[in-house]
């Protein structure tokens, strides 16, 4: 068989699938205009692909093989391939919408084998009695647990493949343009040895500590590999590791993609009701700026801007502002963290925003209100996190920082007041909900 092996969220090569498939291969990796003229010429996301695009091509240069890398469509790709005398095209599956279209268009050309790498489950494995999908988490997590075997997290063995002879020449990386500045997590395994699974539960919402994995990028990219990630889980639990929470958590990420794949009109539409933000160019300014005088908003949102990272409390802290503090459209908000966030997967981020929002399959509806003073008071007490972003506010009191009274009536001639009273636009957001919440 001659195979052309498609690299996409699967950045690496132990225990890629994609590798064990016996016979000729042609790898190849295609930089995607239609995703690369949507980014920003300093996107952190690219120093970290180029870097990791790169590191594959040397591993598999290792191993006999090669990567031929392209800056086209894939359809250009493919369309001048098919000829070559391929029997089919391997990728591992994506499910928004953009990723679908486009592995549709290419199984016209060549047929086409997606193999699953990128989630644990695929979303037909885990459906209720009745065929249907899951709406809600935890029975979603229930059944994720019970139909969960060791075969999921099976090592792929590297099986003997020879090169498709091809142009394998080395990829001018400066010729698409991009700055690519290359951010702090670069290492899998480093991050993986250095994140203390042990204190996750009791550490993971204090936005001052190192308590979360800091993995998403590299699951997201797939330079760590899911099942990787679970046969550590599997070690740790038996030296007596508590790795429940953080296993949630992942099976939180396949909820949201298996969520997107059955409905992939929740990338931009609301599931649940009619309602709808009120658009204001001027808040959305003041919210990405980081000028909303809300000191962990804005702190939340430096952290984003400045490092690509924004920690999950900070991040539903920020959404829950975004979408009832100032009503805007959590479709703004969502792509505002999208060009961002370096582990940015769009149905993690969209249905997490529709969460935050109110509008998505959780059952909770729309009066869930954080009040983002009383959240910072409790997981960032001694406000290092804020003051870590915003240091112009170093010499305020920590307590101050979480009272709303005291912001009012300004605290730094460099720092806004509040843009928003809490009280106040808790009404005000409860109203417009009310008026709106027919079902959809
Ligand atoms: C408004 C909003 C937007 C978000 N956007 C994204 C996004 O674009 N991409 C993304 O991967 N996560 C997103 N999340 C979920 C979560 O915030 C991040 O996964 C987490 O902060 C990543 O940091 P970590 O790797 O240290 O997480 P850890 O706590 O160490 O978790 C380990 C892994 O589990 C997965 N995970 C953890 N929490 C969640 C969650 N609530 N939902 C889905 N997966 C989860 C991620 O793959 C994460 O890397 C979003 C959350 C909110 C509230």
């Amino acid at each position: 068989m001659r195979r052309i092996l498609w690299f996409r969220r699967d950045l690496r090569v132990r225990d890629n699938p994609l590798l064990s498939f016996e016979g000729e291969v042609l790898p190849l990796f295609i930089f995607d205009p239609a995703i690369l003229d949507e980014l920003s010429k300093d996107d952190k996301r690219m120093g970290f692909i180029v870097h990791h695009v790169q590191k594959l091509k040397q591993e598999l240069q290792e191993r006999g093989l090669d990567l031929a890398i392209f800056y086209d469509t894939p359809k250009r790709v493919f369309e001048t391939l098919a000829p070559l005398g391929f029997d089919e095209v391997v990728a591992s599956g994506d499910f928004d919408t953009y990723a679908t279209a486009r592995d549709r268009e290419i199984s016209h050309l060549l047929p086409f084998r997606l193999v699953k790498d990128t989630y644990v489950f695929e979303p037909e494995e885990l459906l209720k009695k009745d065929g249907s999908p899951y709406l809600v988490f935890t029975p979603f997590y229930n059944a994720a647990k019970e139909r969960f075997t060791p075969l999921h997290v099976k090592e792929y063995v590297p099986a003997t493949q020879t090169l498709f002879p091809y142009m394998y020449a080395a990829f001018d990386m400066n010729s698409l343009g991009f700055s690519t500045p290359t951010p702090a997590t670069l290492d899998p395994h480093e991050a993986l040895v250095r994140f203390a699974l042990e204190n996750y539960l009791s550490t993971r919402d204090f936005m001052a500590q190192e308590g979360t994995s800091r993995l998403g990028v590299h699951v997201r990219f797939g330079t760590l590999g899911i099942r990787t990630l679970l046969r550590h889980l599997a070690t740790q639990k038996k030296e007596g590791v508590d790795t429940e929470p953080f296993f949630r958590q992942l099976m939180f990420r396949e909820f949201y993609a298996h969520l997107l794949h059955h409905f992939p009109h929740l990338e931009t539409q609301n599931f649940r009701y009619a309602f709808e933000g009120i658009p204001n160019a001027k808040l959305h300014r003041a919210f990405c700026e980081a000028k909303t005088g809300v000191p962990i908003v804005d702190a939340g949102v430096r952290e984003l801007v400045q490092t690509g990272f924004m920690h999950n409390r900070v991040r539903m802290i920020c959404a829950s502002f975004y979408t009832k503090h100032l009503l805007l459209p959590w479709q703004w908000g969502e792509r505002f963290f999208a060009a961002h966030l370096l582990d940015y997967e769009r149905a993690s981020n969209a249905l997490s925003w529709q969460w935050s929002a109110g509008t998505g399959v959780d059952p909770q509806p729309y009066f869930r209100i954080f009040n983002p003073y009383a959240q910072s008071a409790k997981f960032d007490k001694e406000a290092v996190y804020i003051t870590r972003f915003l240091p112009e506010l170093h010499a305020i009191p920590a307590k101050t920082l979480h009272d709303e009274t005291a912001l009012l009536k300004g605290v730094h001639v460099h720092y806004p007041n509040p843009i928003v009273n809490h009280k106040e636009a808790r009404v005000k957001a409860l109203a417009h909900f009310k008026k709106h919440t027919q079902s959809i």
